[in-house]
């Protein structure tokens, strides 16, 4: 858990292959990442980050013909901006600026503690980084993560 330089996509990747193993038929994860994209912090609190995030994306494509995740990384600056576009149905606009709270889920008792973004969140902070919610215009949740890139 210590901070230190790491390769985030090896991190993402993992993260990746977690939820995969268990998720149900036909999701695909498409990831368009940069080789070579070292940050600093904690590795095994930022593969949790990245597990809730592809855990929703999974929650909100299920029973969908298409499940699709596109995670896309870019440098920007002296940061690396993440976008996880799912092709669910996208988050309601009064569920948007809730999604952040501790407890806040839309999902049946037993099958989400709503904790997930919350804590995502707080360790995204913790990083110096950033973490958003909200639609892409093409439809589908879109989060952002920004994070500082770590000094070569
Ligand atoms: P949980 O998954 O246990 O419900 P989270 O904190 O991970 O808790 O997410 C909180 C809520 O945010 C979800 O219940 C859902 O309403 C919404 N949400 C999160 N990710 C997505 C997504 N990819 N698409 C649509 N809604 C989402
Ligand atoms: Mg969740």
């Amino acid at each position: 858990n210590a901070f230190q330089a790491f390769n985030l996509t090896d991190v993402i990747e993992r993260a990746v292959h977690w939820v995969s193993k268990a998720a149900s038929d036909g999701f695909r994860v498409d990831m368009d990442i940069p080789e070579g994209i070292n940050v600093f912090g904690s590795p095994g609190q930022m593969q949790q980050v990245i597990m809730n995030l592809v855990q929703n994306a999974c929650d909100a494509t299920a029973g969908q013909p298409e499940r699709v995740l596109r995670i896309h990384a870019a440098r920007v600056g002296n940061r690396v901006e993440v976008r996880f576009h799912d092709s669910g149905p996208g988050i309601p606009e009064d569920s948007l600026a809730h999604v952040f709270e501790p407890f806040f889920t839309t999902k049946p008792v037993g099958q989400g503690t709503g904790l997930g973004l919350a804590i995502s969140y707080g360790i995204v902070e913790r990083h110096d980084g950033r973490l958003s919610a909200g639609n892409h215009p093409d439809g589908g949740a879109e989060f952002v993560m920004t994070m500082p890139l770590a000094r070569p």
